[in-house]
């Protein structure tokens, strides 16, 4: 769940405070405690609703539909709209989406966006695009080997996970962020295997590291608007290299022979139709 800090909570509860008893500052004050303990409160419910979450993964089945119908999207932070998108999309998609916590003003518009693009996937497709069984947007980061960083690792935007039907986790909603990142996922989810880095042959490795800049098909991506700090990254095995160029707004615009690899390494066809996004 998107915690904020206390402190963060604490000020964003005296501004409404204030804006309804403009002089009575010294009772916020006094109010500390009770906000503490809402606080906590809603700790604990971030525990149970990741639980929830986690089994959701795993089971689609008669518990965890009632649960996310009539309970999870009957929390009382969901507006009327939110509440209907999620019902809507876990009807058509089979599809639970964990809302971010905060709630950022976005929320209603990734939904929105979301939906699009789910659609967007079916008919590609032809009804055989994979959906994740749960889009978690309540996942703490996840952390990943970044040789680009002084750390030796970076924090992910998101991830799609094999052992969870090609379940989605993302950090927070905003609609740039389903932009860079939902297409790169949903490449994942639909190509679930687990392989090893590339064969030799295709790429130059030296001490056992793939170096990219050597590598043939960078021009490629970056015809297809990839940042060029970004396509190292897709050169770590083949199913990154297909998802990082899944990211491009205009995939449907690669040449012949790109488009041959990236089938190659396991991109189902059918996504180039899908159309160009922003
Ligand atoms: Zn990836």
């Amino acid at each position: 769940m998107g915690l904020t800090s206390f402190d963060e909570y604490l000020s964003l509860q005296q501004a409404k405070y204030e804006k309804e008893h403009p002089v009575a500052l010294e009772s916020f004050i006094s109010k500390r405690k009770s906000y503490m303990e809402a606080m906590v409160q809603e700790f604990e419910e971030s525990l149970r609703v990741e639980n929830f979450a986690d089994y959701c993964k795993n089971h689609n089945d008669e518990l965890s539909n009632y649960i996310y119908n009539e309970v999870y999207v009957n929390r009382q932070d969901f507006t009327p709209e939110i509440k209907q998108k999620l019902i809507e999309i876990s009807d058509k998609y089979n599809v639970k989406i964990f809302v971010d916590a905060s709630l950022d003003k976005d929320a209603l518009e990734c939904l929105k966006l979301l939906e699009k693009e789910y659609a967007a996937w079916g008919k590609a497709s032809d009804g055989a695009a994979k959906y994740p069984p749960v889009m978690d947007f309540t996942q703490a980061k996840r952390k990943y080997n970044d040789n680009k960083s002084a750390y030796g690792m970076g924090l992910t935007a998101g991830f799609s996970e094999c052992y969870t039907n090609g379940s989605i986790s993302m950090n927070g909603m905003s609609v740039d962020m389903i932009n860079q990142v939902f297409r790169h996922e949903m490449t994942h989810t639909n190509d679930l295997k687990l392989v090893g880095s590339f064969e030799d042959g295709f790429v130059v490795k030296e001490n056992d590291k793939i170096i990219a800049e050597k590598c043939k098909y960078y021009d490629d991506f970056v015809k297809l608007g990839i940042a060029k700090d970004h396509i190292p990254y897709a050169y770590n095995n083949p199913m990154e290299f297909i998802a990082v160029a899944a990211e491009s707004s205009k995939l449907n615009e690669c040449s012949p022979e790109f488009k041959q690899v990236l089938i190659d390494f396991g991109m189902p066809e059918w996504m180039f139709k899908l159309p160009n996004h922003n």
